[in-house]
């Protein structure tokens, strides 16, 4: 049941797996909820299907609209008739490699999308309304000033993607000091969940490591595996960003588990959650992980088909297309100041995140099996 609440809240980047969950937070919370979305010729909605609502109804507290983080007028039209108590603007172009193939695309929507949002707000006269958060990332620290980062630590951005959203992080800041806004930086690291985008290191994993135990695939090639991310669970990322934006006062925070883990570690876990072990041997680009030992009661239980799984196949290779040209080697947070001054504590950890993305990806190929 819904709790009774009659704040109205706006979110960007509403088909986004961050936008997808806190939709649905804020619906349980009782909000009214709007979003903005852009126009495509295909579907891209598939995330935030299960929340959609027949616009003839009377009461309607969940509303698409159609909008451009690059498009001012239509952001000033859409905040106005929307009049959001909070907006969070999680609308971005966020993949780090695909920046550097669109940096000016990245820098428009990510850098100057945020200034457009602040400057709609202050425009239309609703800064006592208004409250702002700005979904920050920890790609900020990139070649990282110290270990493990916090809310001082300083920013060394590291692909168009960071150098964007250091535009976006400095112009809120910005405006909450030049214009008394109740505006945030959440500064969030690595987030994932089963509606990661595919083209992440993690959802790719779990994808392929589910599509390798049904004999669909062959091998998995990644990248850096030697990189280094503090993964945590976008559930539990959302409940931070709400939590951020009813504080007596605005504030930035870093939102992070506190633990970092290789991509060589992920997808060990990701293959060991189905009863497999890998083994990695070899070095930069001849690296690759082999299968050597199989648990077949594990897989008898997931009802896998133990002659698809061979023992010394290869199911791990790397392919220096998925380098970056500048990369980000480790991140790690210290979420001491969510912790204590938001309450803000993780329900997930590391496992319970693998588990819920392979065992939902498995569930995923076989039905894409069947179809
Ligand atoms: P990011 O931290 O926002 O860049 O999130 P990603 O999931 O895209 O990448 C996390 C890390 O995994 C980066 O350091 C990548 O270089 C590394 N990585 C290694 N192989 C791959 C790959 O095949 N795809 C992606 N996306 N990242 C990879």
């Amino acid at each position: 049941m819904a709790e009774q609440n009659t704040k109205t809240a706006l979110i960007t980047g509403i088909t986004g797996q961050d936008g997808a969950y806190l939709a649905e937070f804020l619906l349980k919370k009782g909000y009214r909820v709007h979003g903005l979305k852009r126009r495509s010729s295909l579907f891209n909605t598939d995330r935030i299907d299960h929340l959609y609502q027949d616009p003839h109804l009377d009461n309607r507290n969940f509303t698409l609209h159609f909008g451009d983080l690059t498009d001012s007028t239509n952001l000033i039209r859409v905040i106005q008739e929307t009049q959001p108590d909070e907006i969070y603007n999680l609308a971005a172009q966020s993949h780090v490699k695909v920046s550097f193939d669109t940096p000016e695309y990245t820098a428009n929507a990510d850098g100057i999308g945020t200034l457009r949002i602040l400057e709609a707000v202050r425009l239309l006269g609703m800064i006592e309304k208004t409250r702002i958060y700005q979904a920050s990332t920890s790609e900020l620290y990139g070649l990282v000033q110290a270990v493990p980062q916090s809310e001082t630590t300083p920013f060394y951005p590291r692909s168009p993607y960071a150098v964007a959203k250091m535009y976006g992080y400095w112009i809120t800041v910005n405006y909450r000091e030049a214009y008394k806004m109740y505006a945030c930086n959440g500064i969030l690291f690595n987030h994932e969940s089963p509606v990661r985008g595919e083209t992440f290191v993690t959802r790719k994993i779990t994808r392929a490591v589910a599509k390798i135990a049904l004999g669909l695939q062959d091998k998995l090639y990644l990248g850096n595996l030697s990189a280094q991310r503090d993964w945590g669970h976008a559930k539990d990322y959302v409940e931070a960003m709400w939590l951020i934006l009813q504080q007596e006062k605005p504030e930035d925070f870093v939102i992070a588990t506190g633990v970092t883990t290789t991509v060589r570690d992920f997808v060990r876990l990701a293959f060991a959650e189905l009863g497999i072990e890998i083994e990695f041997s070899g070095k930069g680009e001849q690296e690759k992980g082999v299968i050597i030992d199989v648990d077949e009661e594990r897989l008898a239980e997931l009802n896998i088909d133990k002659s698809l799984i061979k023992f010394g196949q290869t199911v791990v290779k790397v392919d220096p297309a998925y380098y970056r040209p500048t990369e980000v080697d480790l991140l790690i947070g210290d979420p001491t100041k969510a912790n204590t001054k938001l309450g803000w504590i993780p329900k997930y950890d590391l496992q319970m995140l693998v588990t819920d993305m392979v065992q939902s990806d498995l569930h995923l190929m076989r039905k894409e099996e069947y179809l």
